[in-house]
């Protein structure tokens, strides 16, 4: 048996580290046993996928270092390996077990379910599906159709016992049949769910082992059931540990930058994220702490796995980085480094900015700082007024720049002029706290071109760096502010809507 691996991230945000954390391990598994490794990109969800978040991923992907063996832009014999692409094949496994009556049609509205779950949560019940549409005759399905009803196609789940998982990592996962919903299978719109694509398309691109984070454990048990109702056999299972905060709470944006584009722009080797990533869970039997992909291919063992969240921590990160950066020959360090930002294109964007406040060479490195450091040197006394409503301004400019959406100088300059409006405050009074959290001073290059220069990775990080100056925003303050911030912006719509 040839070992087929994959990973399969839906496009629908900034590259994630942990993408490339599974990526890592699916990477590994596949070379050490001489196998291949897939790139499938799983947006069905038409509404959130773009095509800039597909590209970004592919490229972070390949900027780590990983590179795969079959995918959308490599093609190879089990294509097209964009689900979007490959719609017409889901309908019909969906009608496959409808016929099978392992499937049924369910006609209920979105106020029926409403409805029905606001029920079950008042009779302190698990909202769940009744199955209402489980016992319609035929006669009644086939009435349904033809007056043009919506509806979806459920998979039928048992109502009780146990369903036993088999995972390499774990052993025997029990979960009681009475926590799996019956999941939709295909939508109203007749494009599939998640649970569905997947199985077809693990299925037809004949893999083997699928190695994924442990989030997906729960979704288990109807990928166990629909391999059985095809009659195919099932890929081997294994759940790897999710990425942890510090406070071992799950990787997020609001306590450590989440995108790999961060990394990148802040100057981290890929082969030092590399390397981090792999330690996550992972350590070699001689404890080595750096090692290249190769190096972990060779001596690579899915048991030695451990399950404990592992903790993906920055400063250990940039702690391994400096190893990285002493250790290679001095030539491949001064290419990254080129690569980084000491490169034609870059200082064409930086010249502008740095050469009106210089009168030498030797003034360049203070001016241009802004423009290459990571996070400015700053503390709270660094704010002339840190205060709550200083805060409330860098979380609004914040959520506003996390919209996705062009990232220009324009785009810049008209998120900041609304908000200022919206908080009546003059730009005045506005941009020194800015100032202080993008460039560290008052008195620097202009922040609106070096937000627009470092870019929308970097401008994020330094704007959630100086909200954490300042004392960071409670769950409880974030509840607030958003307040505060649905009602700017409903204020705003009402001024200038029809
Ligand atoms: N599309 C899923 C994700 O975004 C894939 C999960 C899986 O590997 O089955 O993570």
């Amino acid at each position: 048996m040839t070992v087929r691996v994959r990973i399969a991230p839906s496009p629908t945000g900034d590259p994630h580290v942990g993408t490339a954390y599974i990526a890592l391990f699916n990477y590994c598994f596949a070379k050490q046993h001489g196998g291949q490794f897939i790139l499938r990109i799983e947006d069905t969800d038409q509404t959130r996928s773009t095509p800039e978040s597909e590209q970004a991923i592919l490229d972070a992907l390949r900027w780590v270092g990983l590179d795969w063996d079959e995918g959308p832009d490599v093609g190879g014999p089990h294509g097209p390996y964009r689900q979007s692409e490959r719609m017409e094949i889901y309908r019909q496994y969906a009608e496959q077990l409808v016929a099978q009556d392992q499937a049924f049609y369910c006609f209920m509205t979105a106020q029926e379910l409403a409805d029905e779950r606001e029920a079950q949560l008042a009779a302190g019940e698990p909202p769940r599906y009744a199955g209402a549409s489980l016992n319609l005759s035929e006669a009644e399905v086939q009435a349904k159709l033809a007056q043009g009803l919506p509806h979806v196609i459920r998979m039928k789940i048992p109502t009780e016992g146990l369903c036993v998982i088999a995972d390499r990592l774990r052993g025997e996962v029990e979960i009681p049949w009475d926590q799996v919903d019956m999941q939709i299978l295909l939508k109203s719109d007749g494009m599939p769910t998640y649970h569905l694509a997947n199985v077809v398309d693990d299925h037809l691109m004949g893999i083997t082992h699928v190695i994924r984070g442990e989030e997906w454990i729960p979704s288990a048990p109807k990928h166990q059931l629909l391999y059985q109702y095809f009659g195919w056999k099932m890929p081997e299972l294994v759940h790897m540990p999710l990425l942890r905060n510090p406070d071992k709470s799950k990787l997020s944006k609001r306590k450590n930058p989440t995108s790999i584009l961060f990394y990148k722009r802040f100057g981290i080797m890929p082969e030092a994220l590399l390397n981090y990533l792999g330690r996550m869970g992972y350590s070699f039997a001689d404890e080595r702490e750096m090692f290249d992909l190769e190096s972990m291919v060779e001596s690579f063992n899915i048991e030695r796995v451990s399950l404990g969240g592992p903790v993906f921590d920055f400063e250990k990160l940039q702690w391994l980085n400096g190893e990285w950066m002493r250790s290679v020959p001095l030539e491949k360090l001064w290419g990254s480094i080129q690569d980084w930002a000491i490169n034609s294109e870059y200082i064409s964007h930086v010249a502008p900015l740095v050469l009106p406040r210089v009168r030498s060479f030797s003034e360049l490195f203070k001016a241009a700082t802004p423009l290459f450091n990571g996070y400015p040197d700053i503390s709270a006394d660094s704010f002339e007024q840190g205060d709550e409503e200083t805060l409330a301004q860098l979380q609004f400019l914040l959520w506003r720049l996390e919209a996705p959406g062009a990232w220009d100088k324009p785009r810049i300059e008209t998120e900041i002029k609304t908000l200022a409006e919206q908080m009546q405050l003059k730009l005045r009074a506005f941009m020194p706290p800015l100032f202080i959290a993008i460039c560290g001073s008052k008195n620097a290059v202009s922040v609106m071109d070096t937000m627009a220069v470092i870019g929308p990775d970097l401008t994020r990080n330094r704007l959630r760096h100086g909200i954490e100056v300042l004392g960071g925003v409670s769950k409880k303050a974030t509840k607030r502010l958003e307040k505060r911030y649905q009602a700017l912006n409903a204020l705003d719509e009402g001024d200038t809507g029809p």
